[in-house]
């Protein structure tokens, strides 16, 4: 008998194995209510179109039975938007978005990270560090920009939990040809690293393939945001935020078919004349901190309270799939310089200084979608976001468009707070329409 036996070391041990069990059993249980509650949510809105019904029995699947990473091929986890997933896919493995939405994951990540962490960072720390038992063998790397300074040190942590973790190095700006040079060394860097980590090498071929079906994803998001820009609403914003968090998770022909489904449908109601919801419903822009699937709560509280979300500046959705790829001949160097571009150029993220693209790019979706106010989400803790709130608030004070800033978390406690100034918000904005 060793020493750790004779002391009650095992006994400890085994203790610690069994709580984390219950801990992994409770957090799959809270988690599939949590998922659960917001597509009863979703679907209590009446005049839904019937396509919808497509994602939402995809998310019901997904977290009906625990958080499954797809299986068959290899899993590379990204921390976020600034992964370019297409090498991912031409290398033969499986991009899986890491950024979770979800308040039982964030409950584990507060176990053990500061307590003024943004729940971004606390849930997707939280989801890796439970499944880690599970996932640790299927992982193949976990890939994280130099964007925002916790995920680079939640990163610190994953490698400790045994996690291969990936850092792809991008410049802290985007306006220099520096900057743009070095971008595209670090993305050129990253397709020949993965091809060793999946013992697949990225070829031209396989590369051209991934970016014409991602340039189709593109073609078929623009659309379905070009059908938000009329006066008739034709769909919730709540529901935009479902289909391109589908993306995270959905085969892409299957997202796409879903899509194509989505906008016959918004086309036809469109012909009809059919409106979502009320005609006269105020219709707002989101910006700020990205709502991810099941943390639907400040779309879904605007919607209930009788406002639209036409447009959105967040990069869970518009800036996701707005842009796509252009690149001049089909070799690897220009397909792998062009797909940079396409990642650095159009960059909103506010972990860029100066970020004042950003501001343009609102008042332009503010002028396509006659946007009549803006929400503005902050993640508490996440300082990037709640820095940046003045300055849009000064543009958007220019433009002569009302914005809200709000404040908020994964949890429901706020709740009520953000009910009640939500409703002012929207009673102000239709006060001022009366007045014009
Ligand atoms: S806000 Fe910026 S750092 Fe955070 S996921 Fe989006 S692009 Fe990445
Ligand atoms: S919400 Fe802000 S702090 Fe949180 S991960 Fe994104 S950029 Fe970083």
């Amino acid at each position: 008998m060793d020493f750790l036996s004779e002391c009650g070391g095992v006994t400890m041990q085994s203790d610690l194995d069994l709580r984390f069990v219950r801990m992994q059993k409770t957090t799959g249980l809270h988690l599939a209510m949590e998922a659960e509650n917001t597509l009863q949510q979703l679907t209590e809105f009446a005049d839904t179109p019937q396509a919808m019904t497509y994602f939402y029995e995809l998310f019901r699947n997904f977290y009906k039975n625990g958080h499954q990473l797809p299986a068959g091929k290899k899993v590379i986890g990204t921390m976020c938007l600034q992964v370019p997933d297409e090498l991912i896919l031409a290398a033969g493995a499986v991009p899986v978005r890491m950024c979770s939405g979800a308040y039982a994951y964030e409950q584990v990540g507060a176990e053990f990270l500061p307590a003024k962490s943004c729940p971004v960072v606390k849930a997707t720390t939280g989801m890796l560090h439970i499944n880690q038992p599970v996932w640790g063998e299927d992982v193949s790397a976990i890939v994280i920009p130099t964007t925002c300074d916790q995920k680079k040190k939640g990163g610190e942590m994953l490698k400790e939990m045994g996690y291969p973790v990936y850092i792809l190095e991008m410049p802290a700006s985007k306006d220099s040809d520096a900057a743009r040079f070095y971008w595209q060394e670090s993305v050129k860097k990253f397709a020949l690293d993965l091809g060793e980590t999946t013992g697949t090498r990225i070829t031209s071929a396989a590369l051209q393939a991934v970016i014409g079906e991602k340039t189709e994803c593109c073609r078929l998001f623009r659309k379905l945001n070009d059908l938000r820009k009329g006066k008739t609403p034709l769909i919730f914003g709540k529901d935009i935020f479902l289909v391109t968090s589908a993306y995270f998770i959905d085969e892409m022909g299957n997202w796409q078919q879903a899509v194509r489904q989505l906008i016959a449908e918004l086309e036809e109601r469109e012909q009809n004349d059919l409106a979502v919801t009320n005609r006269q419903a105020p219709r707002l822009l989101l910006t700020g901190s990205p709502p991810l699937f099941p943390n639907l709560k400040v779309p879904i509280l605007v919607e209930q309270t009788g406002g639209i979300i036409v447009a959105d500046e967040v990069c869970s959705s518009n800036r996701l799939l707005y842009d796509a790829v252009s690149y001049d001949e089909v070799n690897l160097d220009d397909m792998v310089s062009a797909l940079a571009d396409r990642y650095l150029k159009p960059c909103t993220c506010p972990c860029l200084t100066p970020n004042l693209d950003r501001n343009r790019k609102i008042v332009e979706l503010v002028n396509s979608h006659k946007v009549e106010g803006v929400i503005y989400q902050a993640f508490s803790g996440c300082l990037p976001y709640e820095m940046e709130q003045k300055s849009i608030s000064q543009t958007m004070n220019e433009a002569g468009v009302p914005m809200l800033y709000l404040e908020t978390d994964y949890g429901n406690e706020d709740l009520g707070q953000l009910s009640t100034r939500v409703e002012a918000f929207i009673e102000s904005i239709k006060a001022r329409r009366r007045k014009k």
